[in-house]
């Protein structure tokens, strides 16, 4: 039996829902059932509309995940007057559990859907466009020096010390640790109202921020005494994997028709706007969604293509002949979004049926 709470923290392993924008309401939409309850069946989607509701009941679904939230802003009644009232009666009716990713999925480090979306054309050493800033945080505890492997073999366990491609990373340095033990302690080293001096190593470790109270606890459960001293810095680094966007490199440079061609088909769009530059593109960078915005980063990061979507006449205007600027639509560049999910919760759960809803189309139509 898999709960509805399982197969979503299977998804907050990789995507965790603290990672979403400010302004995004990512995560749980509705409660139509119990998340402790067995999850009989999983329908993924970009919207959730009152027919992929209907659809996930016709399929004995009571779990949808989404890429869009259901509810973005607040509902202050219930009547069925909207689409998204509709769905919510719907999906609380149905007894059917909604969550979504959104942003959290855009920024999540390597199953993100740029990173997705890069895979798909094909695109070398890739790069996320617009590192989140912070996000990270430094450790610093002081262990004498015979449990300093024990205590950061915990706090790794926890989910610390990852940098890029190398995990296990610590800095440790000696020193010397000063104390008095009050009344009423339980000294691990010293005497109870005596001053006493400790060789100790000084370890540092990076984390990401999410994994605060893991490491905390690590600490706690692994360190030998009894008010072990830690600090959690915050830092004001970028985390060069979290972030929006992508750019990457073609396997050999490709004209702007051949390329052209290469993103409809890897984002399966009958058809695509385009800024009349000429040239050959090698690197590329894009952002699914709604990333009009870096298309100025784009360039300054050496792009000669950019695509995204929602792309206003007027940054075609300004911007479309410095580099190849390619609008696929919204839904074409999220769309991928289902196999995403099925992916990651393929890997934790191998036999549970994923599926993708058959009912949701495009909302705009080409003519
Ligand atoms: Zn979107």
């Amino acid at each position: 039996m898999t709960k509805i709470r399982e197969i979503i923290s299977a998804v907050e392993s990789w995507v965790p829902v603290r990672q979403q924008e400010q302004w995004d309401n990512s995560g749980w939409q509705v409660a139509g059932c119990d998340p402790d309850d067995e999850c009989s069946g999983l329908l993924t989607c970009v919207d959730v509309t009152p027919a992929v509701v209907a659809e996930a009941a016709d399929r004995g679904c009571n779990l949808i995940l989404s890429h869009h939230p259901l509810i973005f802003k607040g509902l202050k009644r219930l009547t069925g007057a909207t689409q998204v009232e509709k769905s919510v009666m719907a999906a609380m009716r149905s007894g059917i559990a909604v969550y979504a990713s959104h942003t959290a999925l855009d920024v999540a480090p390597a199953v993100g859907l740029s990173h997705e979306m890069g895979r798909r054309l094909g695109l070398r050493d890739m790069k996320v466009l617009a590192p989140r800033e912070s996000g990270l945080l430094k450790l610093v505890t002081f262990v004498p020096h015979d449990y300093a492997d024990s205590v950061a073999e915990a706090v790794h366990a926890a989910g610390a010390g990852c940098i890029g491609r190398y995990d296990r990373c610590s800095y440790r340095v000696a020193g010397t640790g000063t104390f008095r033990a009050l009344e009423g302690s339980n000294p691990f080293v010293g005497e109870t109202g005596s001053d006493h001096a400790e060789p100790e190593t000084r370890i540092e470790i990076i984390l990401p921020a999410h994994r605060k109270n893991a490491v905390e606890a690590a600490i706690r459960s692994s360190h030998p005494y009894e008010e072990p001293a830690f600090d959690f810095y915050r830092l004001e680094n970028e985390n060069p994997a979290l972030g929006l966007g992508i750019t990457g490199t073609l396997p050999e440079p490709t004209d702007v028709t051949e390329f052209v061609n290469l993103v409809k088909k890897a984002y399966n769009a009958p058809a695509v706007r385009c800024s009349g530059w000429s040239g050959t593109v090698r690197r590329v960078a894009l952002c699914t969604g709604s990333g009009g915005e870096f298309i100025t980063l784009a360039r300054s990061m050496g792009a000669d293509a950019y695509i995204t979507s929602d792309v206003r006449y007027h940054d075609f205007v300004d911007h479309g002949q410095s580099l190849l600027i390619v609008d696929t639509g919204h839904f074409e560049s999220e769309a991928c979004c289902k196999e995403v999910f099925s992916r990651i919760i393929s890997e934790k759960f191998p036999n549970f049926a994923v599926y993708s809803s058959r009912v949701e189309k495009n909302p705009v139509t080409f003519m």
